[in-house]
């Protein structure tokens, strides 16, 4: 396979900041990550791809000996060769994955020298809860049950077996990265033996085996305001999954799902009810029940009312979520639509032929003047 250069492995401009090259690598490594593309072979030598690019871009120091010699054997490799990244592993994505999410968290290696353990923020997640057309106008608590992973209780997260405790990683003394050397230049990547996590565990806990975790379901209940739309997506800070050697717990967003009504359509603040009116109704006008969001109430129908019209019901309609909203519920819109049947009884058809030997003029005349 041809060495590739790596600012066209990022698609960045060889002048690209080093904030340009942290957003296309963000961009691409999100695009290609594996738990996006479960199975996929090429999006995972994609994802290398770029990991390595940003690993020798992302670092200033490293970008100057790369624009200094333009070279960096290994790199973009695919053959799974000496240079290949066989050692990545789920660990080692997530790994990336937080820092992805984690928003503020330094993406080069900054903290790499250090011998602590890197924190890890835990992984995000995303659940749906399917609620009723009712449920979303008036409001509801839904039980919601997710699938996570919990810190162990046996090791304290550590994955160690009680009483001993994780060593520092003798393959990359706990840096976390291995580093080939080739002279000047150098090729880094995820440490083969710690998965880049800097210590490894001679002892595994028993409960765990080593992970730190476990998988568990966690219930809650989820307070679903009144007049919540299909689609809505709510944000719990620190409810995803825990995080590694102290980092932050990731956040779970909660997606709302809303059946639609046989009645009622809902259409921004508002909703929207279809009204049939008989031929006569629509002629004389009258007074209609109609369905409210609590109940029915009475509508005048105008004589003469068109197939179509509108009548708004003010401040009947869903409660607006958004806090202070004036009015603080939208409208219910009626829609006349003039009910014409598809059968007549003798009786009727014989009152049509009556009504149109009266009602005999022509409507159309005006489209051809
Ligand atoms: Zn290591
Ligand atoms: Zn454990």
């Amino acid at each position: 396979m041809a060495q590739r250069d790596l600012y066209n492995v990022l698609g960045v401009d060889k002048k690209a900041s080093q904030e340009d090259i942290k957003k296309a690598y963000r961009k691409l490594a999100r695009r290609y990550h594996p738990d996006r593309n479960p199975g996929d072979k090429q999006a995972e030598e994609r994802f290398k791809e770029v990991s390595a690019a940003h690993d020798v871009l992302g670092d200033p120091d490293k970008r100057k000996q790369y624009d200094r010699g333009g070279m960096f054997t290994g790199v973009g490799q695919g053959g799974g060769g000496a240079g290949g990244f066989g050692g990545f592993d789920a660990g080692s994505f997530s790994d990336i994955l937080s820092n992805l999410f984690g928003g503020g968290g330094e993406a080069g290696g900054a903290t790499r020298g250090q011998r602590a353990p890197r924190a890890e923020r835990g992984r995000d997640l995303e659940a749906e809860v399917s609620i009723s057309f009712d449920q979303a106008i008036h409001g509801a608590q839904i039980p919601l049950t997710v699938p996570t992973s919990q810190r162990c209780a046996t090791c304290h997260g550590t994955g160690a077996k009680p009483g001993t405790a994780p060593k520092v990683c003798p393959r990359c003394q706990g840096r976390g990265i291995e580093s080939e050397g080739q002279g000047l230049f150098s090729i880094s990547q995820p440490c083969s033996l710690c998965h880049g996590q800097g210590t490894v565990i001679e002892d595994p806990c028993p409960t765990c085996h080593g992970s730190g975790a476990v998988r568990t379901l966690k219930k809650y209940r989820v307070n679903s305001p009144a007049g919540v739309r299909d689609g809505s997506r709510v944000r719990l800070a620190g409810k995803g999954e825990p995080g590694r050697n102290s980092g932050q717990p990731g956040d779970l967003y909660v997606i709302t799902r809303v059946t639609e009504s046989p009645i009622f359509r809902r259409r921004g603040d508002n909703v929207e009810v279809e009204v049939p009116l008989t031929i006569p109704e629509a002629i004389r006008g009258a007074e209609v029940e109609v369905p409210t969001l609590g109940g029915r109430k009475k509508l005048r129908v105008p004589p003469g009312t068109k197939h179509g019209t509108v009548q708004r019901l003010r401040g009947e309609g869903p409660p607006r979520l958004s806090p202070g909203s004036r009015p603080p519920r939208g409208d219910i819109h009626y829609r006349f639509v003039i009910d014409v049947p598809a059968s007549l009884s003798e009786e009727q058809s014989e009152a049509v032929d009556k009504l149109s030997e009266v009602m005999n003029g022509n409507p159309r005349a005006r489209l051809f003047t």
